[in-house]
Formats: C-alpha cells, sequence, structure tokens
C-alpha cells in the first residue's frame, strides 16, 4: 500500500495481532521489540515509505528507534552480557539483526562451575555425581542431534579413565554427526516473515548458512540490505505523517 493511504481494517487488525505476538514472545524483548515494531510499520504501513520497491529504509527505520545521537554500548535484550553493539544507529541495528541470526550455540563455558561427575554407577542407579575437577570437563558430541554439551569426571581414577574412554570414542562418533540444528536467534525471523533474514544474515557474517532445519516460512518479499554500500549510507527518505499513530523516540533513561 501506498505510505499515505489511511489503512484498512483489515491492515491495522493484522499490525495489531503481529504486535501482540511480539509483546507475548519472551524472547522479543529490548531492542529487539523497538526494531520489531518499527519493523511492522514498514511492513504493515509502509511507514517509512520504501524509497525503493521491496527494499526497506533501514536507516530512516534506525533513526526512528535510536534518535540520531550515539547509543551507549550495551545492547539491551540481545544477546548475551558480553555482546555489544555499535554506538551509530544505523550499525547498531545491523548489530542487533545480527546477534539475531538463526544459529546453534554451544552451552556456555559459564556452566564449568556446575559440571559434575558424569560416569554411571556400577553397583546403585545414576552417576558419581562428584563435582568434576577442571583440568576434566571435555565438550561431547550427541552422535543423534550434533548438539556439544559439557561432560566431566572427578579426580577419582575409575571416573578419569571412564571420561577418556568417552571422549575417545565420541571423537569418531561426533565427526559424523549432523549439523546441529538452531538453537538461538531468529526472533525477528519469526515475527517478521516477509524479510529475507537468510540474506541479511548472510550479508552480516560471511560464515553463516542456512541452519539444517531450512526456512520456517513462505518465501519472503522484503530486502533489508542489497548494496555493499548501504551499511555506509542508505538515502534518507522523510518519514510521513498521517494518520497511524507515529513511532517516537523519547529521549531520557539511559539514551
Ligand atoms: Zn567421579
Amino acid at each position: 500500500m501506498a505510505s499515505n493511504d489511511t489503512p484498512t481494517i483489515e491492515v491495522m487488525r493484522a499490525h495489531h495481532e503481529r504486535i501482540t505476538r511480539m509483546l507475548a514472545d519472551p524472547e522479543c524483548v529490548g531492542e529487539l521489540l523497538l526494531i520489531g515494531v518499527a519493523l511492522a510499520r514498514h511492513i504493515d504501513f509502509n511507514d517509512p515509505p520504501a524509497t525503493v520497491e521491496g527494499s526497506a529504509p533501514i536507516k530512516v527505520i534506525a533513526e526512528q528507534v535510536y534518535g540520531r545521537k550515539s547509543v551507549p554500548d550495551m545492547l539491551i535484550g540481545v544477546g548475551t552480557l558480553h555482546d555489544r553493539g555499535d554506538s551509530r544507529p544505523l550499525r547498531r541495528l545491523l548489530d542487533v539483526f545480527r546477534l539475531d541470526r538463526r544459529r546453534y550455540v554451544p552451552e556456555d563455558t559459564d556452566r564449568w562451575g556446575s559440571v559434575t561427575c558424569g560416569r554411571p554407577m556400577v553397583r546403585r542407579e545414576g552417576v558419581c555425581g562428584r563435582p568434576a575437577s577442571p583440568s576434566h570437563i571435555r565438550q561431547v558430541t550427541d552422535p543423534v542431534s550434533g548438539g556439544r554439551q559439557w561432560l566431566g569426571a572427578c579426580s577419582q581414577r575409575a571416573c578419569r579413565e571412564w571420561l577418556a574412554d568417552v571422549c575417545a570414542r565420541n571423537g569418531a562418533e561426533g565427526e559424523v554427526a549432523p549439523r546441529p540444528a538452531a538453537n538461538a536467534g531468529g526472533v525477528l525471523e519469526r515475527h517478521l516473515p516477509e524479510v529475507d533474514w537468510w540474506a541479511v544474515w548472510e550479508r552480516l557474517d560471511p560464515l553463516w548458512s542456512p541452519p539444517p532445519e531450512g526456512r520456517p516460512f513462505e518465501r519472503p518479499r522484503l530486502r533489508l540490505l542489497s548494496g555493499v554500500a548501504e551499511a555506509g549510507g542508505v538515502p534518507v527518505s522523510v518519514p510521513v505523517a498521517g494518520v497511524r499513530p507515529s513511532l517516537t523516540v523519547l529521549a531520557g533513561g539511559w539514551r
């Protein structure tokens, strides 16, 4: 629809339902939510209007979300606590897209302190269960799912030998294990299936490749990035004022 059209009731209802689903998604928070709402407005209302057919004006959207000032590098609700973003609005938006790429993430090393000895007991049910010794914690591959997890042994000799044996066998199993399904990211993808996210992720992470579980949705029709120069400077278009509720950046707080 043209950007200066009054949205129909059907369009307004579809938009409302989309935003409601985003708000109900526990992973769609912080900057992901802000950017998701802004992109939804572009998709549903063509606001801000597309400057090129089928291509979203992401620089304008970035400034709608962040304003034109620099942004603190701490990312809110995106990635891990260690992830930082650029201070410039457009680059920041791209950082959020990159951190939301659908991918497999192995268990965090933060869990090391809680790994216990996994050797199965011979005369009773269960495993040894003593705290694993830091030098006897290994990452093993599930031969069925391809997922990786931490396995540890305590300092007892039998437990150490058990772990060495498991790791020796797992080396061969791991080589033929399938690529694990993604377990992180893809939040914006599930709420904004109109966007060709795979093209975005390939652009922002040269090592990214389509996950084995494939595309969850029908063929996307909207591009967010089309040229190499775009990340540096997308043509600015002026958002139109109309009957739609406007998206306003409020100065204050940590901004
Ligand atoms: Zn043990």
